[in-house]
């Protein structure tokens, strides 16, 4: 049995945490190869480490002195090595990540040290090997990944150690730099190693005991989803409710291994497992429901639409034009939708509507803004009568008023279209009434 766990920053956030850290990698001899985070937040106000090596960075470019910032950089890491009384001579990795520093020092590679200061404390607390992702995670010139040379260090590095600690977040280019993956990256480093050690499950853990059916900041204590696929879970994720980098979905997909989402707080709780296939047992029709705010629909209506070859064409290259993507497009056999979520439309609108007049020449054109988008997930919808009956039910008894429906060809989700006012409310209609 072979187990990749990663460990989020909250979950390494300061001695403490790191001691939760290497109990729960203690407690199952499976949980061979660990791969880490840089220190997050300990408390609300806090700074994350990554966040201060940025900003670090800035100031470097601009000439402005980091004397400040690095300072605290340093004394998490050294507060750290006290809390665990540790014999590591952090000081001597952090002189030489200062000895570079200089105005064109590279951003990646100052960001990347988060995650490989913290990967040399938890390893030399575990007493396992350290292993440099900049050894075993490669990149193509182009910035995309370099798989096959990846797959092959992966298997040779790692192979040759039983126990290892691995730093999360980046690789090297080919021309030997530090590259690092966006923001949130080191999920897909756990994700890769996974994927090409064949492990038998992927670990994430985090500061939440996985996936809950509603955002609990709408809905009180909403229902945890003890099992989801990964088709919900993107649906779901892209709608808002975020634990994992989308990027670390896919190579662990592929390989078919599940991941387990659990909480470094809280390590009796089983956590959410994603998989492929829905397990049998759960009976909810519904797996969770997450929505976003500030959207804006565009609807046309045309007198025979339907019979206009190329209206949509010409619809769509205006937002091309205009380097806007859409969310939806509902049609009718007379009526078109666009809907567009304001942080792309910003100032565009007008220049937008201006042209579709004149391009597309439609009889009506209305715009309706402030409208959130809500989706309802759940991959055995598509099985199950009545769902979308019991969804607009609930919505109808509180009198909202639903602007948009959409479903995906899938039938894994329905996409309801209400105004931003409305939303908490519907959000939380919709979690009753399959949860009563
Ligand atoms: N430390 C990096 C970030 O904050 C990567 C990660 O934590 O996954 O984005």
């Amino acid at each position: 049995m072979l187990k990749i766990s990663k460990f989020g920053g909250t979950s390494l956030s300061e001695g403490k945490q790191i001691k939760k850290v290497a109990q729960i990698i203690k407690m199952d001899n499976a949980r061979k190869y660990v791969v880490v985070s840089a220190p997050g937040k300990r408390w609300n106000e806090d700074n994350k480490i990554t966040d201060l090596l940025y900003l670090c960075h800035a100031h470097l470019k601009y000439n402005v002195p980091s004397g400040e910032i690095f300072n605290m950089i340093e004394e998490r890491y050294k507060s750290i090595i006290e809390e665990l009384n540790l014999d590591l001579n952090i000081q001597r990795y952090l002189d030489e990540i200062k000895s570079s520093f200089n105005k064109n020092i590279s951003i990646d590679y100052l960001a990347s040290r988060g995650e490989y200061l913290n990967a040399l404390i938890l390893a030399e607390y575990l007493g396992y090997d350290f292993i440099d992702s900049k050894d075993i995670i490669f990149f193509n010139m182009n910035g995309t990944l370099d798989e096959e040379k990846t797959e092959r260090l992966i298997k040779e590095k790692l192979n040759k150690t039983d126990r290892a600690v691995i730093p999360g977040f980046y690789g090297s280019t080919p021309l030997g730099e530090v590259k690092t993956f966006t923001r949130g990256g080191s999920d897909i480093t756990g994700a890769l190693i996974s994927r090409y050690l064949k492990a038998d499950i992927y670990e994430n853990w985090t500061d939440v005991s996985g996936f809950m059916m509603a955002d609990p900041r709408i809905v009180k204590n909403p229902k945890k989803i003890r099992n989801i696929t990964y088709q919900e879970l993107r649906e779901l994720s892209y709608m808002g409710a975020k634990v994992l980098h989308d990027e670390a979905i896919y190579p662990v997909r592929k390989a078919n291994i599940p991941i387990n989402i659990r909480n470094t707080n809280n390590p009796d709780d089983i956590g959410t497992i994603i998989t492929n296939e829905k397990k049998n047992g759960e009976n909810i029709a519904i797996t969770g429901i997450a929505g976003r705010k500030e959207f804006t629909v565009i609807g046309l209506q045309k007198f025979y639409m339907n019979n206009e070859v190329g209206f949509v064409k010409k619809l769509l290259s205006i937002l091309e034009m205009y380097d806007i993507t859409f969310e939806h497009i509902p049609s009718g056999i007379d009526t078109v939708s666009i809907v567009i979520d304001d942080e792309f439309l910003n100032g565009k609108l007008e220049k937008i509507i201006d042209k579709i007049e004149k391009s597309c020449e439609p009889d009506r054109i209305d715009v309706f803004k402030n409208i959130a988008l809500i989706a309802v997930v759940g991959q055995r919808m598509a099985y199950t009568p009545g769902v979308s009956s019991r969804i607009f039910g609930a919505l109808g008894k509180e009198g909202i008023n639903i602007r948009m429906i959409d479903q995906g060809s899938s039938e894994i989700n329905i996409i309801i279209g209400i105004e931003d006012k409305d939303f908490e409310k519907a959000i939380n209609s919709i979690y009753y009434e399959f949860n009563k």
